[in-house]
């Protein structure tokens, strides 16, 4: 997901990042895509220990008529709408499923709609297929910040064993839960930082927390309030710079702008509005004004009100990002400025993704400049403690 996303041309016109900090970084950095998770919370576990060889539901693929997996004993060949139910396939080695091979286990379940396609694989052998996708492949000098990068995932995975259940498993291997491509990208130095905390989760007050993470928050993280969720204590708007200078400031993401036309906007609302949740939906021909009523603490979005010649509507919080939906993609972040000039209007922001939990441009940074996993951790979640 990460190199797809890497390079999308509505960022061409971005200024080039001036880098401050102490590192003279030549080669550009890649800057990790956010973890986008659009269903409810999970609800709130009980303290309880965390099973080492815990194995989690990975949903993989989804195949409306037939679906191969690929074993060293055996092909597996599945067709939809036939024994429906659940089926487990059991292997000793690794299977290949579409174009990637991985560890573990598997199951099908076959539904009147088709086949899940599911993954049972030990915790931390997901990770090794999951850490490197999420914040990219780093050099030694980053090692902390694939561990703490670890830390977060895992306890990410702890947190929502069950959460799918409807679904048949835990968690979907993409931006809805996060990035897992089995064995296909794992990286030495990754597998190296997960064996260092192996087990290692964050907890706040003996729970697992929601460690949600995302690409760079521009200077200021904020809290799952975006969601319309009620806060949580350990998901505060927290700083991210220290003497004048931000940590993440080397992401291309740092700073951006868009450009609309007025009657681009009118078509875009008109098709998103629906998406964005926007708190009236009617037909308009015309925009006078599109206004940031309202930020939440870390200064993000949090109303944004358009005039129409036919009246108005407002959005709130993270929906605002699908209104600018274009070409497929949202707005980068919700820290932004909005202005006007004749008929264009200019979005100027800061940051990438939701800007909630950790930053991981930021984190990569405190890593070079000596940060441990454990005090960056600490930065991003309030009053947590890191627990086997
Ligand atoms: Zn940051």
């Amino acid at each position: 997901m990460q190199f797809l996303l890497l390079l999308p041309l509505i960022f061409a016109a971005c200024a080039p990042l001036r880098p401050l900090g102490p590192v003279s970084e030549t080669q550009p950095v890649p800057t990790p895509v956010a973890t986008e998770p659009v269903q409810e919370p999970v609800p709130e576990p009980q303290a309880r220990d965390l099973d080492p060889g815990q194995i989690i539901n990975v949903g993989v693929g989804f195949e409306k008529d037939s679906a191969a997996i690929e074993c060293p004993e055996q092909k597996w060949q599945f067709k939809a709408r036939e024994n429906l139910g659940r089926i487990e396939v059991e292997t000793k080695g690794e299977c290949k499923y579409g174009e990637k091979t991985y560890r573990g286990g598997w199951a099908v379940l076959s539904t009147d709609s088709g086949l899940a396609i599911i993954n049972a694989v030990p915790i931390e052998d997901y990770l090794k297929g999951l850490v490197p996708h999420e914040i990219g492949k780093l050099k030694p000098e980053e090692i902390e910040a694939l561990k703490a990068q670890a830390v977060a995932a895992r306890t990410y995975a702890y947190r929502h064993i069950g959460s799918r259940k409807s679904q048949g498993f835990d968690i979907y291997a993409d931006v809805r839960d996060q990035v897992y491509n089995g064995k296909e990208g794992e990286d030495s130095l990754a597998n190296i930082a997960i064996m260092a905390t192996a087990g290692l989760v964050l907890k706040y007050e003996g729970n697992t927390i929601e460690a949600y993470y995302h690409s760079t928050c521009g200077g200021k993280t904020e809290s799952a309030e975006i969601w319309g969720q009620e806060g949580k204590p350990y998901l505060q708007p927290v700083s991210d710079s220290a003497e004048g200078r931000v940590f993440c400031e080397l992401s291309r993401y740092m700073k951006w702008e868009e450009k609309y036309s007025r009657a681009e906007l009118v078509e875009m609302f008109q098709k998103n509005a629906a998406d964005a949740r926007a708190d009236k939906i009617f037909p308009f021909s015309k925009i006078q004004q599109i206004s940031i009523t309202e930020r939440f603490p870390g200064g993000r979005v949090k109303k944004l009100a358009v005039s129409t010649d036919k009246g108005s509507f407002e959005v709130f919080g993270d929906r605002t990002r699908r209104l600018f939906t274009r070409e497929g993609k949202f707005l980068p972040g919700l820290f932004f400025d909005i202005s006007q000039s004749g008929d264009t209007f200019t979005i100027t922001g800061s940051g990438y993704g939701h800007g909630i939990g950790m930053c991981q441009m930021g984190t990569r940074a405190r890593a070079r400049e000596g940060q441990t996993f454990e005090e960056i951790l600490k930065v991003y979640y309030t009053g947590v403690s890191i627990e086997k």
